[in-house]
């Protein structure tokens, strides 16, 4: 049941009829992993608060520095030094008392990633580097969990929602990390755009509202103002999410993944 202050606090969005107290419900029941509190994370973190998930649990291993300050709006000048997840988590907890946000210090490897996203109903990705986020990715796939990626670079970014056993994997996009590097800089207009189109998708899967970007990547490029969705297909010979045994896969990871670049900040 919704109690009085949040049938005002959630006024707004209650009388829409797709979400209603009953997809209302839904969210507050929920619990959303985000992978990183970068200039992603801190967007969808701030939205899915406000919005009124149950629980989040911020997952990120960095300190605050001054340099992150023109995107990671969670962070202020008085936070430099800090831990990123306690900083987050003390001003979350003030926008929205009533969720549930649970700091997580610690990097994602393979050896931590199970334990820590096993309780989500949604993974969101607030990563910067591709080897990190096709680690989630595969572990999403294992344990049937909705993924929604997203990733920036200079004016540009892209999102798309990854439904275990329905959509493609992120590793039929990228069939392997990159080993080039970052330094081609973002503006934080543009992870705060990707992020909350990753939080709207996080939350249509919460309510149960189809995801509007599963199997289908958008791309927004700030340089011509330019929204474009493509579809994007599964690779048959995708080592993650392919039924495919294991000694008929070829190693350059099938022909389907070369599509896009990496994004490479946060
Ligand atoms: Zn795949």
């Amino acid at each position: 049941m919704l109690d009085r202050s949040e049938l005002i606090r959630y006024n707004r969005q209650l009388v829409i009829p797709e979400l209603g107290e009953e997809g209302q419900r839904k969210l507050k029941r929920s619990h959303i992993v985000i992978a990183g509190i970068g200039g992603l994370g801190c967007a969808s973190a701030t939205y899915l608060t406000a919005a009124g998930i149950g629980r989040i649990t911020i997952v990120d291993f960095d300190t605050v520095e001054l340099s992150d300050l023109n995107r990671q709006i969670l962070y202020w000048e008085e936070d430099i030094g800090e831990k990123k997840v306690a900083v987050a988590q003390r001003k979350l907890s003030k926008l929205n008392p009533a969720v549930e946000i649970i700091p997580i210090f610690a990097k994602i490897t393979e050896e931590n990633v199970l334990s820590l996203i096993d309780e989500a109903q949604v993974v969101v990705d607030g990563l910067d580097n591709l080897a990190t986020r096709l680690v989630i990715n595969s572990a999403c796939v294992k344990r049937k969990i909705p993924y929604v990626y997203g990733g920036v670079s200079r004016l540009r970014g892209m999102l798309t929602t990854i439904i275990p056993g329905k959509t493609p994997c992120l590793a039929c996009v990228y069939p392997e990390a990159s080993k080039r590097g970052g330094g081609l800089g973002v503006l934080g207009v543009v992870p705060a755009l990707i992020a909350n189109l990753q939080a709207l998708e996080a939350m249509k899967l919460v309510i149960g509202y189809s995801p509007s970007l599963a199997g289908r990547l958008l791309l927004f490029s700030g340089d011509d103002a330019r929204f474009r969705v493509y579809d994007i297909k599964r690779n048959e010979n995708c080592q993650v999410c392919s039924q495919t045994p294991r000694g008929k896969r070829p190693k350059n990871g099938g022909k389907d993944g070369r599509r896009n670049r990496e994004a490479v900040y946060t």
